[in-house]
């Protein structure tokens, strides 16, 4: 199970999902998508994996409306997979640089120049 992220809208409707997964049976048997894993390359992380160790990656999630076609799917290692979750591009982004999340603690101040006594 992915992590969930409270602040992420996950509510795409059942008939959208089910109708992009089975998309994604059928473009995971497809010649374009073997020649993706062909590729042996993470599109994330860059690393170079044996086609059987990458899956198929939506950039956008079809959890957040991302459709199983072409411009959308990329061959990801399951490293990057797992800890990409259910976030869109811009939202990892965000997320990695902290910036995504707003109830979280801002990162507390470099060497505090008002301790106690001073
Ligand atoms: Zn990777």
């Amino acid at each position: 199970m992915r992590e969930a992220r409270t602040w992420v809208e996950t509510t795409a409707d059942d008939a959208h999902v089910r109708r992009e997964r089975a998309k994604a049976r059928a473009l995971r048997q497809s010649a374009w998508w073997r020649a993706q894993l062909a590729k042996g390359r993470c599109h994330y992380c860059g690393g170079t994996f044996p086609p059987a160790e990458l899956t198929m990656d939506h950039l956008v999630p079809v959890a957040r409306g991302g459709r199983s076609e072409r411009g959308n799917v990329v061959p990801c290692c399951r490293a990057c997979n797992a800890s990409k979750g259910c976030l869109t591009p811009a939202e990892q982004i965000l997320d990695s640089l902290g910036l995504a999340d707003p109830a979280a603690e801002p990162a507390p101040p470099e060497g505090g120049a008002e301790g106690p006594g001073a």
